[in-house]
């Protein structure tokens, strides 16, 4: 391994999970921090950490700042996790310059998948089918009222740069498009840098598959079979699944072959996720492609047995994929399940603030990626998602119940969480049926409509009331 000292340059449980990858392939991993992250487990997990800005964000989103503190401690590489800076072109260009390995794709190509418009054109230059669209990014509203009746309502309006499900709104007629046109360039700027704009046709009800990819340096492509984000709010994800329950093998395989067609079009190296919608009709279409570790990358390891994050530093360090595509199977089905620090019922509100207990899930098929402990302030500044509840079971069916009783196995107190969420929407007889899709949390507000009172005390409320009652609180 021609790797030695990586930097993370990330926070939170995706820092934790890439100093886990590093400690197998025994490599020095530094973590970099914040003030208010100094107590943060990614800190402790760490062989090295050192503080890199005062307020909350400055120091995790300049790429000068952590590509000198790679040099000045000795790296050889950097990990960018994803969010932050893992799909700015710059930092991987700084990297080069400077004699650090990216662990990613060449800066040209996060540059070029990156900008929305651009990648539609790589995948129709590679054969994948796109939503009929703008051509290019609109110029102002006027013309994208042009194209939106074109194309024919209802249309979605996107950023070109956009990310983590902003900048995006669905407009079903010229009145709608000249409402939201301002809004979402104003919420791209903000968040993007970028006020480039362009349109789709809004695929009705679609399910989000999306195809895990890893791809070495010698030209190899292959993929890790696909996953279903089709339970999502406000176009974020919720729960994951892999494979997907709703696709024949059939689908399976022509999707697998679409994603690695995108991948081989744009020279990409390393790991990388290939977004399609499915449509009611059973025809698929290319979305975006995401230049990084994705937050769900955990349930096509849960499948397939390959640690992606381990693969991506050894794509990085030159070697070749060790498998090729007859050679990946997949086995079982796995869920993963985002635990936010929200309040469902108070419209997701984010709950920050101080963890009194938690306990993680364990048992058979169960996996927890956590960046907390009891006693840890979930610090406001970044994302509610606290915790990753990962669980793979050999059927469906087993699936459902082992996730039930993972849930059900959680404790985390202090701060509200989607878990009592999550069990509604696991009672739910669609979801049981595997008959969903990316309307399915809208169309059931009625899953908010529960009592955490009456739920079953949980192993974990006992055994803190049994703690508490010891320690006299
Ligand atoms: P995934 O595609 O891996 O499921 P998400 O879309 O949930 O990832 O994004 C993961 C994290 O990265 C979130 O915190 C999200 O807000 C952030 N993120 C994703 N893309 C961007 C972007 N282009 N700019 C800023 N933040 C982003
Ligand atoms: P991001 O970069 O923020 O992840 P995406 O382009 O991947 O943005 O879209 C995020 C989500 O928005 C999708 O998972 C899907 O639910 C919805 N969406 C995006 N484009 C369309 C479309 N053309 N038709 C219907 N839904 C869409
Ligand atoms: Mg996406």
């Amino acid at each position: 391994m021609s790797i030695k000292k990586v930097l993370i340059a990330n926070r939170g449980e995706i820092a934790v999970r890439i100093a886990r990858a590093c400690q197998e392939l025994g490599i020095k991993a530094v973590a970099i921090y914040s003030e208010a992250d100094q107590y943060s487990l990614h800190v402790k997990k760490a062989d090295e950490a050192h503080c890199i800005s005062r307020d909350p964000l400055s120091g995790y989103l300049n790429p000068h700042h952590v590509v000198n503190l790679a040099v000045e401690t000795g790296c050889d590489a950097l990990h960018p996790g994803y969010g932050f800076l893992s799909e700015n072109h710059e930092l991987a260009s700084v990297c080069r310059d400077r004699g650090i390995q990216f662990i990613g794709p060449a800066a040209e190509v996060i540059r070029s998948m990156g900008d929305k418009t651009e990648a539609r054109t790589t995948a129709i230059n590679s054969g994948v089918p796109v939503t009929p669209g703008s051509e290019g990014n609109l110029r102002d509203v006027e013309d994208a009222v042009v194209q939106a009746n074109r194309i024919g309502y209802p249309v979605m309006l996107k950023a070109t740069s956009g990310g983590g499900g902003r900048g995006i709104r669905r407009c079903d007629n010229d009145q709608e498009m000249r409402q939201n046109y301002e809004r979402v360039i104003s919420e791209a700027t903000k968040a993007f840098g970028s006020a480039e704009v362009f349109l789709e046709k809004c695929i009705v009800n679609p399910r989000h598959i999306e195809v895990q990819i890893l791809a070495d340096r010698q030209g190899n492509a292959v993929h890790l079979y696909e996953r279903d984000c089709s339970i999502q709010r406000r176009n974020q994800k919720l729960i994951e699944l892999a494979p997907s329950p709703q696709l024949s093998e059939e689908q399976r395989e022509y999707i697998g072959d679409l994603a690695v067609r995108v991948a081989k079009g744009c020279g990409y190296e390393n790991a990388g996720t290939v977004e399609f919608l499915l449509d009611d009709t059973g025809d698929f279409y290319f979305m975006e492609m995401n230049t990084r570790v994705q937050v769900e990358h955990t349930i096509s390891e849960a499948i397939t047995g390959i640690d992606i994050v381990k693969a991506q530093i050894r794509i990085a360090a030159g070697e070749p994929l060790p498998v090729d595509q007859s050679q990946i199977r997949y086995r079982g089905f796995a869920a993963q399940f985002r635990i936010n620090a929200e309040d469902p019922k108070n419209g997701f509100l984010p709950s920050f603030g101080r963890i009194t207990r938690y306990y993680s899930a364990g048992g058979p098929g169960v996996r927890t990626d956590a960046a907390m402990y009891t006693g840890y302030e979930i610090p406001p500044y970044y994302d509610s998602m606290c915790a990753k509840l990962i669980v793979w079971a050999m059927t469906w069916q087993e699936l459902l119940e082992r996730s039930r009783r993972a849930l059900n196995d959680m404790g985390i107190y202090g701060v509200k969480t989607t878990i009592p969420y999550y069990q509604q929407i696991l009672q739910h007889p669609d979801f049981g049926a595997a008959n969903f899709n990316t309307s399915f949390v809208e169309n059931h507000p009625e899953l908010l409509d529960y009592s955490t009172k009456s739920r079953p005390e949980s192993i974990a409320t006992a055994i803190a009331a049994a703690i508490a009652a010891q320690a006299g609180l």
